[in-house]
């Protein structure tokens, strides 16, 4: 058993790991560059909406069992809230048609089959032809599986796979789309209710986190960036710091949980994925009676999900590089017009708003791209590696990273 536990960074999988550790009785330090926790996941205060606003819009699914069991450990899961049933809301706003996506009770969708279940206009071969994902292997794209070509692969297949890979929808690694499938829509309803942090996402994943683990003891030091670390036959020797160098003991032990990029830069050797994707946020205060509708996904405009939070809307756009090169004026436009639309207020002139670009949002979610994720166990003996970036079996998102950080803290305990 370690004697101490040093934890670089203090986004999802830094504090998954730290809390997990924590709650064993171990003893932990965080350290942390900014001066908060979250990383990319993670509330502000923004003055010119005022209001705290959520860096980009963040989804879980009732299936993602990670992030329940971290929410109960730090006594958050009550901060999530959704709808009783699965149900995913659409509009297209070339058409004007909406429709809702809902998953059958079980893994077999009767619905779809009968047919009631269907997307508008979309055939029962569409969806037979997705069995070719089934189990899809490493090298396979989800283009080479499914066809990209139709009306399910506009209304259901692009729409699903770009919000959950953020990537290009055809290019994206159908091997990982595939175990998102098997774990929610293969376990049925139950296991695809949409869930979003009421408050917002620190008050829902960071700040319990952080009040845990002071409250068990645990050391969490913000400002404090790792430089370098220091080798020394099989083992890490030294962790250099901003503000100075830290000598580690013979039973200490190291979890990196800094993003892909840094994590390269301060390891030797290790293989990390080295492209990356945005995703644009758009903040808006809506006046008038707030929308009774929690989330809209949206077609045929610029804005892909429409989030209500009192009298907030924000979308969010994944694989939004090119739109991340415009203005935030002319993003805030398009993004606008499409609320407007969308909650039939044409009219409406554009109020206080906030546009976020988060231009490494994940790492960009292709075949070749995710062969190079790392295991969390690396070649240094008490070195191990978390963040949603290793290789999860799953895509960068909160239910992979902090699965990564639960499995770097239980790889440590067996070491
Ligand atoms: C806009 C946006 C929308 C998203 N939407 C969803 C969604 O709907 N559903 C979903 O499940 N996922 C979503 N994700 C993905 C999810 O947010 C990430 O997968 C997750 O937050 C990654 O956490 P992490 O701990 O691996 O990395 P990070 O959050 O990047 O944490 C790394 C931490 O390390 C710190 N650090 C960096 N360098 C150093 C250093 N040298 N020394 C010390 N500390 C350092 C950083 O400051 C940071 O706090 C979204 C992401 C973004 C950006």
């Amino acid at each position: 058993m370690a004697a101490r536990v040093h934890v670089i960074g203090a986004g999802l999988a830094g504090l998954a790991a730290a809390v997990r550790l924590t709650a064993d009785g171990v003893s932990v330090i965080v350290h942390e560059a900014a001066g908060h926790a979250g990383g990319r996941c993670r509330s502000f205060r923004d003055e010119a909406l005022g209001a705290d606003i959520d860096n980009g819009n963040h989804l879980v699914l009732s299936g993602n069992h990670a992030a329940l069991d971290y929410l109960d450990l730090i006594g958050a899961r009550d901060s999530l809230s959704g709808p009783a049933v699965a149900e995913f809301p659409f509009l297209d706003l070339e058409t004007g048609s909406r429709w809702s996506v809902k998953p059958d009770a079980g893994a077999i969708p009767w619905s779809v089959l009968r047919g009631g279940g269907r997307v508008p206009g979309t055939s029962l071969g569409e969806y037979l032809g997705g069995w070719r994902i089934i189990g899809a292997g490493p090298e396979k794209t989800v283009g080479q599986c499914l066809d990209t070509d139709g009306p399910l692969w506009r209304r259901f297949w692009a729409p699903l796979i770009v919000s959950i890979m953020n990537t290009e929808p055809a290019q994206s690694s159908a091997a990982l789309m595939w175990r998102v499938l098997k774990e929610t829509f293969g376990e049925g309803a139950a296991a695809c209710r949409p869930l979003i942090a009421v408050e917002g996402l620190s008050p829902s994943f960071v700040d319990p986190a952080v009040q845990y683990l002071e409250a068990l003891g645990g050391d969490i030091r913000f400002g404090r960036r790792l430089r370098s670390m220091t080798f020394a036959d099989d083992r890490v020797a030294a962790l250099e710091f901003t503000d100075g160098a830290v000598a580690l003991g013979a039973e200490d032990h190291v979890i990196s949980a800094v993003p892909a990029p840094v994590a390269a830069g301060l390891i030797p050797d290790i293989s990390a994925p080295d492209r990356f994707s945005a995703i644009v946020n758009g903040h808006f205060r809506l006046s008038g009676a707030p929308p009774d509708q929690p989330f809209l996904g949206i077609l045929g405009g610029t804005a892909e999900w429409l989030f209500v939070r009192g009298d907030i809307v924000s979308v969010t756009v994944s694989a939004a590089d090119a739109l991340a090169e415009r203005s935030s004026a002319d993003i805030a436009e398009a993004m606008w017009d499409d609320i407007v639309r969308a909650f039939d207020r044409p009219g409406t002139p554009l109020g206080a708003h906030r546009i976020v670009k988060e231009k490494r949002a994940t790492f960009v979610q292709t075949p070749d791209q995710v062969k190079r994720r790392p295991p969390c166990r690396t070649r240094w003996r008490n070195l191990y590696l978390a963040g949603d970036w290793t290789d999860t079996g799953l895509p960068a998102t909160i239910e992979g990273t902090i699965r990564s950080g639960f499995r770097a803290a239980a790889s440590l305990k067996t070491a």
